[in-house]
């Protein structure tokens, strides 16, 4: 078996590692910040390290980095990356620079065991869980490759369910939070669900103020199971259930994400029942565009029968942003992220 990755470490066990080579805790905060703060791709680069120390960890721990296969920039200024990781798997991150803000859209498995009928993610299937090394090093490459190494906000919402892969994430955000790690605040980072109800209950408890989407679509138990297969097992009623569960808990906003998707989404029932479902919740409404993936059928509506529908929420009293597509020229939009991409 290979060396463990040091990056899968959280800064807890690092100082235990630490203290178990007979070094001061200390020397752990100092690694640490190596890791995360400066980026440090390789043990040789940590010069305030005693040398022995420096040795000892290259020999205790793996420290990789994922290899960029490939990169694409859209004209809107969205880059999307393909890395390779040590087994060959492939995974796709994607970098939306805006005025204000710089976000990283990450992927939290190799493909996805979920199989929405709208999302490219799916049609491989899933390949396995990617580790927290594996989903830092997504963050630390773009965070190294952008002038001034500031990311502002981070999202999961790259390829994979991330609550599928819950102790990993739960483990990266927490190094994410850190003051001697990324420093990025947990209201800057948001999770994106399909809506695994379990996970969303054990999230309310984790005590941290985090932002949660949920990948709603359907408006009604019907459409929403032939759009998601999820939602047989975790039906509609009992996830806005938990969703309202969640709220209470950690007085946080909720966003759902919704698909337009022509005479199938963006209806004016459907509309109604949006309303009916979300009435009174502290929450608001992601419309996205259904954006084309090749092997499905459906088609993206009119720009007024998203206005439209847009317009029959705010009469419901429910809060609704359209999300404009970026990165569409470069398959890095919503839903256009695959396992095993070729560019
Ligand atoms: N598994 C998580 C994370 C994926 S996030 C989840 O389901 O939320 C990706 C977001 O893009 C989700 O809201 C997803 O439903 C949406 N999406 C997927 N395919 C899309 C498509 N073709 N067009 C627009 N949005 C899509």
């Amino acid at each position: 078996m290979g060396l463990q990755d040091i990056r899968n470490l959280s800064l807890e066990e690092l100082v235990q590692y630490v203290r178990s080579v007979d070094e001061n805790p200390y020397r752990a905060t100092q690694v640490f910040e190596w890791l995360y703060k400066r980026g440090a791709g390789r043990f040789e680069a940590m010069e305030n390290l005693p040398l022995g120390l420096r040795e000892r960890l290259k020999k205790n721990w793996a420290l990789s980095n994922p290899v960029v296969v490939s990169q694409a920039v859209s004209h809107d200024g969205t880059i999307k990356f393909l890395f390779e990781l040590n087994d060959k798997e492939r995974v796709e991150t994607v970098l939306i620079p805006a005025a204000s803000r710089k976000t990283v859209c990450v992927s939290t498995q190799a493909g996805c065991k979920f199989g929405c009928r709208f999302c490219a993610s799916g049609i491989g299937g899933w390949r396995r869980d990617l580790s927290c090394a594996e989903i830092l090093g997504q963050i630390l490459h773009v965070k190294n490759i952008t002038p001034g190494g500031l990311l502002s906000h981070i999202v999961f919402m790259g390829t994979g369910e991330p609550l599928d892969n819950y102790d990993n994430l739960l483990k990266v955000i927490r190094i994410l939070n850190a003051p001697q790690g990324l420093h990025i605040a947990a209201r800057r980072i948001t999770i994106s669900t399909c809506g695994l109800i379990p996970k969303i209950k054990q999230l309310a408890q984790e005590g941290l103020q985090l932002e949660l989407a949920i990948s709603l679509h359907g408006s009604n138990q019907e459409t929403r199971t032939v759009l998601m297969p999820v939602n047989k097992k975790y039906p509609l009623d009992d996830l806005v259930r938990a969703c309202r569960d969640y709220i209470r808990a950690t007085k946080r906003q909720i966003t759902f994400e919704y698909i337009l998707i022509k005479d199938l989404t963006c209806t004016p029932r459907a509309a109604a029942e949006l309303g009916q479902l979300l009435k009174g919740m502290l929450c608001k409404v992601n419309l996205i565009p259904y954006n084309k993936v090749e092997e499905f059928l459906y088609e993206p509506p009119s720009r007024r029968d998203i206005m439209t529908f847009q317009e029959r929420l705010k009469a419901l009293g429910v809060h609704a942003t359209v999300r404009m597509p970026r990165g569409r020229d470069v398959a890095a939009a919503c839903g256009q992220l695959r396992h095993s991409a070729s560019f």
